[in-house]
């Protein structure tokens, strides 16, 4: 009898507003520790929290995008707990009533698609950060992201992979970058998940579940969940039984371990907040929101297909981020003639580069205008193909543009038939035995010609004249 793996995850979004959530203090990464604080954020007794209201509209706009109710009146409670980057003994979230319930993301499987719930959002402030590394015998503490928005993302336990888990983390983190809503770094630590696992037999309730911690890349995410759902496995066959629990990720060995039980487990004891008033929303402000809802990933990819023509692959690709997209635009727009070649051109080649010395699309050496330069060259037959990806290497390290490195280099086709027919003569003529066997019915032997030709030409030979005057020629 097989067994039934079932996941739901807790995401926590770092909002990309420029103060904190409660404070005026910078929310800049990289800063000095403690440079960024105030007595709000320090907590300080008698300091007031005062909500910034751009970390609202962030996650009303999220709240829309997955089709979610947002509730018009929400609350904020104190989530009351010790820890040494926890200065104030309590995180200001919400508790009883969030400010969204129930929306829902689709995501890819398997070729279709399927539909994922999302519980709530509810936003939150992020703790301090305890420093380790490098110290011996003592700890520090760096405050600077005590205060910092946080989105907290819940699904419900509606994925049956960890295969589905990641499709579902990349479609929101695509997601929330599109909507601009966070830069969700995962190294920076503005996109954490805990991963909730239980296994069942298919049609039983839900088993006992874990809650893993310490996930902070996609494939530790798929690592762990499968880890997990094995080790409940296991257990229950042997006769064992899964206490619930909160088990930590070793990636270094690929394991989970247990961290903290049920019984040891926080009593946060939450309680309304009272230094802050029910979040009141107006249903013409969530309206005014919705009306900035920039075009979303799924909407662009079916508007590059049809305005493109691009297949669902190129378009899947084209869309990963705002930026690409943009870029691919641009391109499309600036060599208008053919854009498929433009997908190829930027999808395989210039991201190719790009990728193999660690860049990004944003950090281009060529411009979309620069590359539909390139572009032009090859429609026009100035250049074959494949000296275009010379040229391209060319300008990547030289950031010229394609016309300047085709002039200097010399590298323009040559189409002009007295030269093709002289090239053909002097491969002829260096291979009498290969023309006298082509002759004697050796066909096969086309391909050779062609490549010699091509070669006496340094790839500057116009391969369609090549072809067409070699078959006059030979029959001479
Ligand atoms: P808690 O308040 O203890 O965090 P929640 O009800 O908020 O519990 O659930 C937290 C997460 O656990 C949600 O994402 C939910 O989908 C998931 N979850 C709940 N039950 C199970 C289960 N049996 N197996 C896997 N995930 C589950
Ligand atoms: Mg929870
Ligand atoms: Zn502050």
């Amino acid at each position: 009898m097989s067994w039934e793996v079932v996941i739901g995850l807790e995401v926590h979004v770092q909002v990309n507003t420029k103060t904190k959530a409660f404070c005026g203090c910078s929310t800049a990464f990289g800063a000095e520790p403690n440079t960024q604080t105030c007595p709000v954020c320090l907590g300080m007794p008698g300091q007031l929290p005062v909500l910034n209201m751009d970390a609202v509209t962030k996650t009303v706009l999220t709240g829309l995008a997955i089709d979610a109710t947002i509730n018009l009146e929400s609350r904020f409670d104190r989530k009351n707990y010790f820890y040494p980057d926890l200065p104030k003994g309590y995180q200001i979230s919400q508790f009883a009533i969030p400010l969204v319930e129930h929306g829902h993301l689709d995501i890819p499987v398997g070729g279709g698609e399927k539909r994922i719930g999302i519980t709530r959002i509810h936003l939150e402030e992020d703790a301090g950060k305890s420093l380790h590394e490098g110290l011996e015998g003592v700890s520090h503490i760096d405050l600077n992201r005590s205060g910092i928005p946080l989105m907290e993302i819940v699904s419900e336990p509606d994925m049956r992979s960890a295969d589905e888990a990641v499709a579902y983390l990349k479609q929101l983190h695509q997601l929330v970058r599109f909507l601009d809503v966070s830069d969700a770094d995962m190294e920076k630590g503005q996109f954490r998940c805990d991963a909730n696992v239980s296994v069942r037999r298919p049609g039983q309730p839900f088993g006992t579940r874990t809650e893993l911690k310490n996930l902070n890349s996609f494939r530790f995410i798929k690592q762990a969940i499968e880890y997990e759902a094995m080790r409940q496995i296991e257990l229950i066959e042997d006769g064992g039984k899964v206490v619930q629990e909160t088990r930590l990720f070793d990636s270094t060995k690929g394991v989970t371990r247990s961290m903290r039980s049920k019984e040891e487990a926080h009593d946060y004891r939450y309680f309304p907040e009272p230094d802050l008033p029910p979040l009141r929303l107006e249903r013409e402000q969530v309206e005014q929101i919705r009306r900035g809802m920039p075009e979303l990933p799924a909407q662009m990819r079916r508007r590059f297909e049809q305005e493109y023509g691009l297949s669902s692959y190129d378009a899947e690709v084209l869309t990963q981020t705002r930026e690409l997209a943009a870029w691919y635009e641009s391109l499309a727009a600036a060599h208008p003639a053919d854009p498929k070649r433009c997908a190829n051109w930027l999808a395989n080649e210039l991201l190719g580069r790009l990728k193999e010395s660690g860049r990004d699309i944003v950090d281009s050496p060529v411009s979309a205008q620069q590359l539909a330069g390139l572009l032009d060259r090859i429609a026009d037959n100035t250049i074959s193909g494949k000296i275009a990806k010379d040229v391209l290497d060319a300008m990547i390290e030289s950031g010229e543009d394609a016309d300047a490195i085709i002039e200097a280099r010399g590298l323009k086709q040559v189409t002009d038939t007295t030269a093709i027919d002289d090239m053909i003569r002097e491969v002829m003529a260096a291979n009498p035995e290969q023309v006298a066997q082509y002759k004697a019915g050796k066909e096969k032997l086309f391909g050779f010609f062609v490549g010699q030709v091509m070669k006496a030409s340094r790839g500057k030979a116009n391969p369609a004249m090549v072809n067409e005057r070699l078959k006059v020629l030979l029959r001479e």
